[in-house]
C-alpha cells in the first residue's frame, strides 16, 4: 500500500520517538474510517466521521502521543475519544486506555473499530469528557482531542497523578489556538504552551 508507506516515512521528519512511530505502524488508520474513505486513511488530514466529527490528522496525533510519551506501565484518560484512533495508539504504548466520547453512537463505533484492530486494553465510556473519570483516577496520562475555551478544564488537571502529564487543545480570549502540556509535579502543576492546532470544540 504505497501511501501507507509514503505516510509512514514522511511522519519520520516530523515525530521521532520510535515507540510512538512503531504504535503508527501498528494500527490500521483505514479502521477507523467509513469504508468510502479508506482510501484517504494515509492522506495527512482530519476525516469527517459523522456527527459533524473528524478523526485528527495522523501527524498531528502522533505528535501529541510523542509530546504525551506514555510509559508501558501508565493508566491513560482519552477525552474525545471520536473514531477510536487515538485512544488505539495510545493503547499500543501505555497499560490501559479509558476512552471518553461524548456521541454514544461514535463511542460505539469507536469500540468496534478498537476491537477489529485487535487492541483489548481499551475502554471505550460514552460521557462527558470534561468531568474526566473520577472512578479511576489519577490517570499518569491524559489525552484532550477536543478544544477548552480558555483553559484545560480543571477537573480534569485534578485527576493527575504526581509525576502526570496532559495535553489539550486550548483557545485563548485572543481567539488563538494552541496545545498545552500540562505536568503535575510535588510543587504543583507546570503549564507550557506549545503548536498551534485546530480542533473541534469540546462541548
Ligand atoms: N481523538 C479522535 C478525534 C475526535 S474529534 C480521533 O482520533 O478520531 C473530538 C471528539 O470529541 C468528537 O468526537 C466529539 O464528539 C468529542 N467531544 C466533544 N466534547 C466532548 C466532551 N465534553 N466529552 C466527550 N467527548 C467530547
Amino acid at each position: 500500500m504505497m501511501r501507507r508507506e509514503r505516510f509512514l516515512s514522511g511522519l519520520r521528519g516530523r515525530v521521532s520517538d520510535e515507540r510512538v512511530l512503531a504504535a503508527v505502524a501498528a494500527v490500521p488508520r483505514e479502521l477507523f474510517v467509513a469504508p468510502e474513505l479508506e482510501r484517504y486513511a494515509y492522506d495527512d488530514q482530519p476525516l469527517p466521521i459523522g456527527g459533524g466529527q473528524t478523526i485528527s490528522q495522523p501527524t498531528l496525533v502522533a505528535r501529541m502521543c510523542e509530546l504525551l510519551a506514555p510509559g508501558p506501565d501508565d493508566l491513560v484518560l482519552d477525552v474525545g475519544t471520536g473514531s477510536g484512533y487515538h485512544a488505539a495508539l495510545l493503547a499500543r504504548l501505555c497499560r490501559h486506555v479509558y476512552g471518553l466520547e461524548l456521541d454514544a453512537e461514535l463511542a460505539a463505533r469507536a469500540a468496534r473499530s478498537v476491537a477489529l484492530a485487535g487492541i483489548e486494553n481499551v475502554t471505550i465510556l460514552s460521557g462527558d469528557g470534561a468531568a474526566g473519570l473520577p472512578a479511576q483516577a489519577p490517570f499518569d496520562a491524559i489525552n484532550v482531542a477536543a478544544a477548552a475555551s480558555g483553559a484545560v478544564p480543571e477537573q480534569l488537571e485534578r485527576q493527575l497523578a504526581v509525576g502526570g502529564r496532559l495535553i489539550a487543545p486550548v483557545v485563548a480570549d485572543d481567539g488563538g489556538e494552541h496545545l498545552v502540556l500540562v505536568r503535575r509535579d510535588a510543587g504543583g502543576l507546570q503549564r507550557t504552551t506549545l503548536d498551534a492546532v485546530r480542533f473541534v470544540p469540546l462541548r
